[in-house]
This record gives structure tokens, C-alpha cells and sequence, in this order.
């Protein structure tokens, strides 16, 4: 074995990262640390569990899926997960450096492609050479970590742990723009000689301002408050400063009419929080304005994120977010992909690959986006349902948390064919599964709690 190899193993904190988080979701009477062995199985203690380490690089192609889960690091010919050996029950594979490798996102650390607003593309991960990002791997391999426990040690109690009976539905919106008839879009319609929308935007500006906001297809704040109590549900809504001219806000969160939008939508029971800017993923003095700049606004402090566009860089955004003081991120899906991007449908902690710690902040998936169904994958309503109802599926069997982004400008149907339907049908089965609907920060909260 080289020294290189030797490299990728797991550090201890590691491991107890991976642990931590099995704890999240599983309950055992006495302390897994005490059972298990984690090293080369020559050495091996008279414990009763044998977790081999594995030196190998990450290659997909010896990935294989074995009794419904994913093995990322076999250490010898894989036909079960685990064979009693010597009065111990022993793991054919890594799963410990498995499950670190796709929760922490050190998966993401070596991916060098970039799409045009710099992030990670999905296929350029491992997830779509798999075709699992809609499966919660990780929670999987909890599972099957649960079931050898249960296996050496049948005397002991081994439970799941859910967030709610049925799934955690956190309904979320990312305010970008709040006018369908801006400047901005004007511009843009101009070059293609839009003269329908160019007949509205005139017609808009005729307008006394009570009757333009009725006629703005994009200020849609009264219609996602109806929705919502129609079908008892709680939003967080995340707002967008100015900033790098049309990559940023087109709007100015310091108006009278904005701050009177936030104040009623805190006044109501929903939550208002922060959507960076495109720069503030990198730039943490960008961020610490974005920061500030809400907190003026609401009269609070900042508790979670998601930045603008899902812009995420496994090397720094962690940091950054770690650095501004907040609870929780809100950002980690793929636009184009709909799933769970660290495999794990609950809360995680972001990790210091540098620092070899953990984050002490969350990360909360996030699982749909409505542009992912209507935009990147060109699906119609009924191939949406269909994805979202097999998410569901996926999810109720863990007791997770399914989010779901909808923008303000997305219920627009003249712009997107039946989109406001979509929406609508999707809140139906989220409502139908029994989903407990929270905020981010509730849902944190209860995570904190337990
Ligand atoms: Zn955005």
C-alpha cells in the first residue's frame, strides 16, 4: 500500500461526521462507536462490526448497486454488504468513506467543469453517470449500516428516526424580480421585436400603481398567500439585493413597497431571508453586505440563505456562509436535476475539507425547482406530478424533508404554458401525502431541538 493511498482514508473526524449523521436518522440503545471497527481487517479489534478502510481513488466504474444500495468503494468482490467472518459481521466495502464522499461533497472538490454561472454541472458528477440523484443514497447506506448493527448486535434497539410522520414539506421562494415590466426585460424584448409585450408594458405604465400591481403577472404575493392558506401551508420567501445590475436584483428591497411586502409577509407567519447576490458566493465582504443590508430591512437578524442561481463552490461558499453568522443554506440542488445533491433528504452539516471539521451550520436540500420541471428538462404537468410523486415516495419512507422553490414570476402563463397549474397540482399532493409543512428555520429549529 503507498503512502498516497493511504491519504483517502477516513480521518477520526471524519468518521465521526458519518456518525453523527447516522444519528440523525437512526436511533441505537448503546453507542455504534463501541461496536464498530474501522480499519485494515487484518488488524482487526474483537469488535463486532469490521468497517474496512478502503485506499482506492474514486472511479465510477467499479460502482455497483448491491440489495437496493449504492457500493462506491468495494475492497473485495461485492455479492452481499456484509458476511459473518469470525464471530464478527464484516463489510465487503467502504461504506463509511462511501457515505463521507457524497454527504460532505467531497465529490464536488475534484469536478472542474463549470457551466455559464460557474457551477457545478450535473453532468459532470457522478450522480448523473448513476442516474441517482432522485434516490436518497445516503440515507440508503444508513440504512443498510442499521441493518448490520441490528444483524451483530440483535439484542440491541435499533429505530428509525423521522423528522415528521409522513415528510417535512418546505415550500420556499427566491425573489428575483418582482415586475414582469422592468427596464430590464424591456431591453431584451426590444431586440425581438416582442410588440406584445411591448402593448402591455405601455399599457402597465398608463396604469394608476394600485392597478399595476393587480396587473403585474410577476408581483404575485397576494395569489402565493392565498395559495399557501388554501392548502395550510408556511413559505420562506428569500429576497435578492441589488447588486451586478440585471445578474442581481431588479428591484430595490429598501423601497417603501418592498419593505411593507416583507413586514406582512413576517406579520403572517412566513419567513424572510436572504438571496445572494451572484458575487456573495465567493466574496465574503459582497456577502457581509447582503447581510446587512437585509437585516436594515426586516429590523432581524439573518438566519439562512440560498443564493441567487443555486451558485455553490463546495471550496468556499461553506466557509463564507460559516463566516456571516447564519443557521442555515438553503442552496444545494441542481437546477437541472431534480433530487437531493448530498444524497441525505435530511439537514447535514457543510464540511472544512481544509480544516478537517465540521461546519457548525446546516445545509438544507434543496429538492425541486420549477424551472428544473418546466425549463431544464422541458416537462408538462403531468410528467412534473409524476416526478414529484415518486420524490414523495422516496421521501415518506425516510420521514425527510422535500423542498420546493417557486418563484414569484414562475405563475405566469403566458410566459410558461399551464405553469400556474403546475404549481397548484404540485401543493395538491404535497397536501395529500400529509406533509407537515414548516419554514427552514422551523425545521432547523426541531433538528437543533433533538
Ligand atoms: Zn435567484
Amino acid at each position: 500500500m503507498t503512502h498516497e493511498s493511504k491519504d483517502l482514508w477516513l480521518s477520526s473526524n471524519q468518521v465521526e461526521y458519518v456518525l453523527a449523521h447516522f444519528e440523525m436518522c437512526w436511533n441505537v440503545s448503546c453507542d455504534v462507536r463501541e461496536l464498530i471497527w474501522y480499519g485494515p481487517i487484518d488488524d482487526e479489534d474483537s469488535k463486532h462490526i469490521v468497517v474496512p478502510k478502503s485506499a482506492s481513488p474514486f472511479d465510477v466504474a467499479k460502482v455497483i448497486e448491491v440489495e437496493g444500495s449504492w457500493v462506491l468503494f468495494p475492497t473485495e468482490d461485492v455479492k452481499s454488504h456484509v458476511v459473518p467472518r469470525e464471530g464478527s459481521i464484516v463489510f465487503t466495502h467502504d461504506i463509511f468513506r462511501s457515505i463521507f464522499f457524497v454527504l460532505s461533497g467531497q465529490y464536488e472538490l475534484d469536478v472542474r467543469d463549470r457551466d455559464r454561472y460557474g457551477r457545478v454541472p450535473y453532468h459532470s458528477t457522478f450522480f448523473s453517470a448513476l442516474n441517482t440523484l432522485h434516490r436518497p443514497i445516503v440515507n440508503e447506506m444508513y440504512d443498510v449500516l442499521a441493518q448490520a448493527v441490528q444483524l451483530a448486535m440483535p439484542r440491541v434497539t435499533v429505530r428509525r428516526k423521522r423528522l415528521a410522520s409522513s415528510f417535512v414539506f418546505l415550500l420556499t421562494h427566491d425573489i428575483d424580480v418582482v415586475s414582469k415590466f422592468n427596464h430590464y426585460l424591456l431591453r431584451s424584448r426590444l431586440k425581438k421585436f416582442d410588440f406584445g409585450y411591448i402593448w402591455n408594458w405601455l399599457r402597465y405604465w398608463t396604469m394608476s400603481e394600485e392597478k399595476r400591481l393587480a396587473y403585474d403577472p410577476y408581483w404575485t404575493f397576494d395569489l402565493l398567500g392565498q395559495l399557501s392558506d388554501q392548502y395550510n401551508l408556511r413559505s420562506t420567501y428569500f429576497f435578492l439585493p441589488q447588486g451586478d445590475g440585471p445578474k442581481d436584483a431588479r428591484y430595490d428591497m429598501t423601497s417603501p413597497r418592498l419593505r411593507s411586502v416583507i413586514s406582512q409577509l413576517v406579520n403572517r407567519g412566513d419567513e424572510v431571508q436572504l438571496h445572494g447576490t451572484m458575487a456573495s458566493y465567493q466574496d465574503q465582504d459582497e456577502m457581509l453586505r447582503n447581510v446587512r443590508l437585509l437585516e436594515e430591512v426586516k429590523g432581524s437578524s439573518v438566519e439562512g440563505i440560498r443564493q441567487h442561481r443555486l451558485c455553490y463552490d463546495e471550496h468556499c461558499t461553506p466557509s463564507i456562509h460559516s463566516h456571516s453568522g447564519i443557521s442555515y443554506d438553503a442552496t444545494l440542488g441542481f437546477a437541472e436535476q431534480e433530487g437531493w445533491r448530498r444524497g441525505f433528504c435530511f439537514p447535514s452539516r457543510p464540511y472544512n475539507h481544509r480544516d478537517d471539521c465540521s461546519y457548525d451550520h446546516w445545509s438544507i436540500p434543496l429538492t425541486v425547482m420549477d424551472a428544473t420541471y418546466y425549463h431544464y428538462q422541458d416537462f408538462d404537468v403531468d410528467s412534473a406530478k409524476k416526478s414529484f410523486s415518486t420524490l414523495i415516495d422516496e421521501v415518506s419512507r425516510y420521514g425527510g424533508v422535500l423542498s420546493l422553490l417557486w418563484h414569484n414570476s414562475s405563475l405566469d402563463d403566458d410566459q410558461i404554458e399551464s405553469v400556474s397549474l403546475m404549481y397548484r397540482d404540485l401543493l395538491k399532493i404535497a397536501k395529500g401525502s400529509m406533509a407537515t409543512s414548516l419554514t427552514c428555520s422551523q425545521l432547523i429549529n426541531q433538528v437543533d431541538e433533538a
